[in-house]
């Protein structure tokens, strides 16, 4: 669903909880960040600053949005969301008049996050990155990134699968000042995302006693195919006039979802 950037975005009802995979490290990591964003004066009093920009880097469909959402959610932020190609190929200063606009929106909030996803559009390397409008609307970000005092309570979230592609000057601290790898689930990730993604649906006994052999056998999953797994699962059921999910459907979804198919219409099985 695409969103006006300069427009709170709503926000689900997404936790930490409802995110699979990430290791136990990470969470920590994320729970001190927020601690710190939640009470930014006992912080500053132990000399430590509440971060102003996290950076979210892994492949795509790992779970950055849900994750940018899950933080917004913890720390009782409305939400502006947007991709950074939304700010591109736009007719001159549109792309930089939009930023500031999200900035002043967001910056009227007690709280809020700001979520790009996709930053590597918007804030890529200025040598190898398309035109001067392009570095206007980047120059603009870090303008609006550097804005002090007038963004507190405003937390800058970005997402990228190309962190190496990121202008430097956008990655400096105080811009950014944290970044979390997301990578692809493991098979202990894989199974927790199953967990996630199965609660609710009925599974055949043989299926629910193999969450554990899938998990093993869908190495280089992202998140979202397993949640597409399970969706295409379901429809598959539905067509086939059963009431629940049978390893047919399970070994159909697979097939599926290997050969990149997954978007065809449920009709066509
Ligand atoms: P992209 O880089 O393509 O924008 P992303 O990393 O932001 O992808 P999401 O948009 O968060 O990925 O994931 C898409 C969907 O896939 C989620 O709404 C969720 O249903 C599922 N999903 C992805 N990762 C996870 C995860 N780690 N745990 C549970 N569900 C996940």
């Amino acid at each position: 669903m695409k969103h006006s950037a300069s427009k709170e975005t709503p926000l689900p009802d997404i936790t930490l909880n409802d995110i699979g995979g990430l290791s136990q490290e990470m969470k920590e990591e994320i729970h001190q960040t927020l601690d710190i964003i939640k009470d930014p004066k006992r912080s500053a009093a132990l000399g430590v600053k509440a971060p102003k920009g996290i950076l979210l880097e892994g492949p795509p469909g790992t779970g950055k949005t849900l994750l940018a959402q899950a933080i917004a959610h913890e720390i009782g932020a409305s939400f502006y969301s947007s991709s950074g190609a939304a700010f591109t190929e736009l007719f001159v200063g549109v792309g930089a008049s939009r930023i500031r606009t999200m900035f002043q929106n967001a910056r009227k909030q007690e709280m809020a996050v700001i979520f790009i996803d996709e930053v590597d559009a918007l804030a890529g390397k200025r040598k190898t990155h398309g035109g001067e409008e392009s570095e206007k609307t980047l120059t603009e970000l870090l303008v609006q990134l550097d804005g002090g005092a007038d963004n507190e309570g405003v937390l800058f979230i970005a997402a990228t699968n190309r962190k190496d592609m990121l202008d430097e000057a956008f990655l400096r601290p105080g811009r950014i000042d944290y970044s979390f790898q997301v990578p692809l689930p493991d098979t202990q990730g894989r199974r927790e995302i199953m967990d996630i993604h199965t609660k609710g649906k009925a599974l055949a006994p043989n299926v629910a006693t193999s969450l554990d052999m899938l998990a093993e056998s869908t190495t280089g999953f992202s998140g979202a195919q397993l949640s597409a797994l399970f969706t295409t699962a379901s429809k598959r059921a539905i067509r086939e006039g059963r009431a629940e999910i049978d390893m047919s459907d399970m070994d159909f979804a697979i097939d599926r979802t290997i050969l990149g198919n997954t978007s065809r219409s449920m009709n066509d099985p």
